[in-house]
């Protein structure tokens, strides 16, 4: 009986393998038909200034609804792209949009930056740098509206290569800020901060969300406000889903703040409509 138990359990275990390993490759045959077609989406989530109350920024999210999969969420999506390689495709992708939608919005007179969420491994692409710069000269739009979200490991496998630091500067020195994503939760290596061009701190959402929970977590929160404060980087915390939280992070001098209290990720004629209201 025990060994008839065994025996099923691990032919269940093998068929949701069998499944999940099904899935991947359809997703991964799909996706590329849905980069192909320019079937996906971006959505924009509006980032405000604590100061003047203004939507500055909006971050770029990547949507895919496919017919056959169905809605695949970006914690499904990139990793699964990110190893069948066709990451850098959605990176194209997300990026033309962006840029094709700063010099429309600066077109209509709003001065918005787009942030954009980039890989290490599109990086190691060595004309990374180039062809987003020549993404902003076909669009039109100025390097000074984009930004790039890129992420502790990212930052830690960048330190090691020479090539991506050069990428990253080249893009710097043209107008592009960088935005170090998750803060605090990745691997906390300080060299990079030494040594990557890194102009704003972006506080994990999973701190904001226990902010109201403890007086540590407050402190803990706080501290990493003075520490960004203190290198001169602009702070911003996303994930902020209520007034309390935001009040919080004001009082602590948080320079800007993204999240569900301000808006979820919304079209961009919803963007347009939300700051014509703001
Ligand atoms: P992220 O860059 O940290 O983006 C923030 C995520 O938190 C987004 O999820 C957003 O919808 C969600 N969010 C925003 N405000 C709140 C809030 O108040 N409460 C809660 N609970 N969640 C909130 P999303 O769009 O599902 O994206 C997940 C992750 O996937 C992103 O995390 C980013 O790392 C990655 N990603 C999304 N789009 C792209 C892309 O175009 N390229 C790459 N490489 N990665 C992307
Ligand atoms: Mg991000
Ligand atoms: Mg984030
Ligand atoms: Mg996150």
């Amino acid at each position: 009986n025990v060994r008839e138990a065994g025996g099923d359990s691990i032919l269940s275990l093998s068929s949701e393998t069998h499944k999940a390993l099904n899935r991947r490759s359809v997703i991964e045959k799909r996706l590329l038909l849905a980069l192909d077609q320019k079937n996906l989406k971006v959505l924009y989530q509006p980032q405000v200034d604590l100061q003047t109350g203004d939507i500055i920024a909006v971050e770029a999210l990547v949507r895919w609804e496919d017919e056959e999969v169905g809605v695949v969420s970006p914690d499904e999506l990139i990793p699964i792209a990110e190893e069948s390689g066709l990451i850098n495709n959605i990176g194209s992708f997300v990026i033309e949009e962006a840029c094709k939608q700063a010099a429309k919005w600066k077109n209509e007179g709003l001065n918005l930056k787009v942030s954009i969420n980039l890989s290490v491994r599109e990086f190691r692409d060595k004309n990374m740098a180039k062809s987003i710069l020549n993404t902003l000269e076909k669009t039109g739009c100025p390097a000074n509206l984009i930004q790039i979200e890129i992420t502790e490991k990212f930052a830690l496998e960048a330190e090691a290569e020479t090539s991506i630091i050069n990428q990253m500067r080249k893009l710097e020195n043209a107008g592009i800020v960088f935005v170090l994503d998750d803060f605090g939760t990745g691997y906390a290596s300080f060299r990079y901060m030494q040594l990557l061009p890194i102009s704003i701190l972006k506080i994990d959402q999973a701190f904001i969300g226990s902010l109201l929970q403890s007086e540590k977590t407050q402190r803990l929160i706080n501290g990493m406000v003075q520490f960004g404060k203190s290198m001169n980087l602009i702070v911003l915390a996303e994930g902020v889903e209520t007034i309390e939280q935001r009040n919080l992070l004001e009082q602590y001098g948080c320079d800007a703040i993204q999240g569900f209290l301000i808006s979820k990720p919304i079209t961009e004629l919803e963007v347009s409509n939300l700051v014509a209201t703001v």
